[in-house]
């Protein structure tokens, strides 16, 4: 079983008379526990394929299933519950709400969750705040915290519904090198001791060799497919030519 699959997606933006295509035939799919990089560079499409995946936004052709429900014939209301279930979100800028504490921005996404009781509640933003280490800092509000301690609020906000999948656009572009380390190094570990599903985005080789399984894009096509080989830097890169030939070849 897949957890994500994406089936011959293409989305293109209307930009007055024009039309930006920003995705074209796009097909992969994943199984639960993987830790997938999708990288390319700035405009390559990366944001807009996690926001479909995300339920955030649709695809204008094309399929994509999550936990093998598809998910183009849902109601708007059963993609809210789908995502309230099943997605946590982690964004380079954060993204938390200022006006509220750590715990509080944790446990926001569980306030639209009737299944949870107020003590699951409070249990759970207690023991993600642990996970990401800032048990501490539950009180604090975002501006008392630095950038590594923000990403870490918003990894536990992501992960306290206990999403199937965590989708992170880009978690490291806002931090220093070595907290984007750390940062990545966590998100490892939960990917490994809760076996939760990651798809990031990233530009960065860095965090690129983090990844176990990779899909490489430029200009809205996938142009290589990367499995890591086990235990090793390296990657076994299948290489494709979706991209269209350039006049100048
Ligand atoms: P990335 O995240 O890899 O930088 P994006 O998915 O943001 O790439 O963008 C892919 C392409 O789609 C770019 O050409 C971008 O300008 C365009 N694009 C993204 N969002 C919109 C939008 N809301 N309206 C019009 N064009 C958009
Ligand atoms: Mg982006």
């Amino acid at each position: 079983m897949s957890v994500v699959r994406v089936e011959r997606v293409y989305k293109d933006y209307q930009l007055g008379e024009q039309t930006v295509q920003a995705l074209h035939d796009i097909t992969w799919s994943i199984e639960p526990g993987v830790f997938l990089a999708i990288s390319g560079p700035s405009g390559s499409g990366k944001t807009t394929l996690l926001n479909l995946i995300g339920c955030i936004d649709k695809p204008t052709r094309g399929k994509i299933f999550i936990n093998e429900e598809d998910i183009s014939e849902k109601t708007p209301n059963e993609l809210a519950d789908l995502r309230a279930h099943s997605i946590g979100f982690i964004f380079q800028t954060f993204n938390l709400f200022p006006v509220l504490t750590a715990a509080e921005n944790v446990e926001y996404p569980l306030l639209r969750r009737a299944d949870i009781s107020p003590e699951e509640r409070k249990q759970r933003v207690a023991y993600f705040l642990d996970i990401v280490g800032l048990g501490k800092f539950a009180g604090h509000r975002p501006n008392q915290l630095s950038g590594g301690q923000r990403q870490r609020v918003a990894i536990a906000r992501a992960l306290a519904i206990k999403p199937s999948i965590v989708l992170a656009d880009e978690p490291t572009a806002n931090l220093d090198k070595a907290t984007g380390r750390e940062i990545l190094s966590l998100m490892k570990q939960i990917n490994r001791y809760l076996k939760t599903t990651f798809i990031f985005s990233t530009h960065d080789q860095k965090v690129i060799d983090r990844a176990d399984r990779l899909v490489q894009m430029e200009d809205g096509y996938i142009t290589a497919f990367g499995v890591r080989n086990e235990g090793e830097r390296t990657w076994n890169l299948a290489r494709i030519r979706t991209l269209p030939e350039s006049d100048e070849e």
